[in-house]
């Protein structure tokens, strides 16, 4: 296939160092040589290419930021460019990605024991142990902290009952991190292993949207887990700390989807003629483009500044926010308008803006929703909760 250039206006590219480059060309050739040639057959199908986890792996794309136990220790920015492609590819091959190395190694990493991390995170690493992340229930979505699913304490054993909702990788993986309450009602993580009496899995099927991606629910009846697969952490700073990980990963991966939205909606414009001319000819095209074209630059700046902050560790939980919030938005905003410049073309799955479309619809409601984000900068900026 030929090679992608993404746009690039205020040439991001050369505030890259040697090593980031490398990785992001990399991904970029797996994504326009694995992906995007089957991408809408797969999506089409409702299937998530399990065969290309292997791969995926090589590539040391699973919890790339985590040190040591088999993997790659990359920094902040390369993390985001690796999301940044791989979302160009489809939003499903990147939150496959996300939540193994965001919601699942990276709080085994954080909050495990050595035994924990020992165990899990070198076979994640290779993608022969896959995680999923269950925070959501059917009832509390935004306000996780109305939860349902509890633990009971007997003896060396967590008794684990309850329900988890919309939950990426289910179906596929071989354990859960699971946040559930205690009798003294605080939230705290659990391992709980695939293969647990008393878990099972159920996948959702029907989805218009992620659709090259496995959502299911987790049922968890009298699970007895282990008191020694629990996380070493304790209350919300548990998943929202995870929460942060994958939103980081978004903010920039929603730019690779907007990339390829452009991308197609400019070639496309370029080709297509009607009153005698390319319709990239008329002005109020070209106006379209142009925005596109500008948000697109304005997102990258904001990842590039984001991901300098996060290697120094100097970023806060909002900053994340409105990168979450203003890139998944836009790209949104950008994949709906390259629908329209490409007229009923767009309709189509011979053009990748209608999937994209459908996907970023997810985008925008997991990991806090557009609006919940906005609340959380809301109070930052003024100092008033406006939740409730
Ligand atoms: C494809 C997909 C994959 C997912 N994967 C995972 C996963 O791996 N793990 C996991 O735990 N969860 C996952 N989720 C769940 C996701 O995080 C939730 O859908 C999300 O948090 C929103 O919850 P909800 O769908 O219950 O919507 P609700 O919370 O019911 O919100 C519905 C609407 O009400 C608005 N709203 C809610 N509260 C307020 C408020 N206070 N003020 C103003 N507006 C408000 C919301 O912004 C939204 O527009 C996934 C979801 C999808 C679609």
């Amino acid at each position: 296939m030929e090679a992608y250039n993404p746009p690039d206006f205020y040439n991001i590219d050369e505030l890259l160092n040697e090593e980031q480059r490398m990785i992001q060309n990399s991904v970029r050739q797996f994504v326009t040589n694995e992906i995007i040639p089957h991408i809408e057959d797969w999506f089409v199908a409702g299937e998530f290419p399990k065969q290309l986890i292997p791969q995926i792996a090589e590539l040391g794309l699973l919890g790339s930021t985590i040190k040591g136990y088999g993997c790659a220790g990359l920094d902040y920015t390369s993390y985001g460019l690796i999301m940044q492609e791989l979302e160009r590819g489809d939003s499903g091959l990147r939150s496959f990605v996300s939540v193994q190395g965001a919601l699942c190694m990276y709080p085994i990493a954080t909050f495990g024991t050595e035994d924990q991390k020992k165990k899990y995170l070198p076979k994640m690493a290779t993608g022969e142990v896959i995680g999923c992340f269950g925070l959501t229930e059917p009832d509390f979505g935004s306000n996780p902290a109305g939860m349902r699913t509890n633990v009971k304490s007997d003896g060396d054993h967590w008794v684990l009952n309850g329900n988890k909702m919309w939950i990426t990788n289910g179906g596929i993986s071989q354990l859960a991190i699971v946040w559930a309450k205690s009798e003294q009602g605080k939230v705290i993580g659990l391992i709980v292993d695939r293969d647990l009496k008393g878990f099972t899995v159920r996948d959702i099927e029907k989805k218009y949207s992620l659709r090259a991606s496995v959502t299911s629910e987790l049922i968890f009846e009298d699970c007895r887990v282990p008191k020694k697969n629990q996380l070493q952490v304790e209350g919300f700073k548990g998943p929202f700390s995870c929460l942060n990980q994958a939103r980081y990963g978004i903010g920039w991966g929603a730019i690779g989807a907007a990339q390829a939205c452009y991308t197609e909606a400019l070639e496309y414009a370029k080709h297509r003629v009607q009153f005698d001319k390319p319709i990239a000819g008329f002005q109020l095209v070209q106006a379209k483009l142009v925005w596109m074209f500008t948000e697109i630059t304005k997102a990258q700046l904001l990842c590039w500044k984001l991901g300098k902050m996060k290697d120094a560790g100097k970023e806060i939980p909002q900053q994340i926010s409105m990168a979450k919030m203003n890139n998944v938005s836009l790209a949104l905003d950008i994949a709906r308008t390259a629908r329209d410049i490409l007229g009923a073309s767009g309709i189509t799955h011979e053009y990748q803006c209608g999937r994209h479309m459908m996907n970023l619809e997810s985008v925008n409601t997991y990991e806090g929703t557009e609006d919940i984000h906005r609340l959380i900068l809301g109070e930052h900026i003024t100092g008033i909760p406006a939740y409730k």
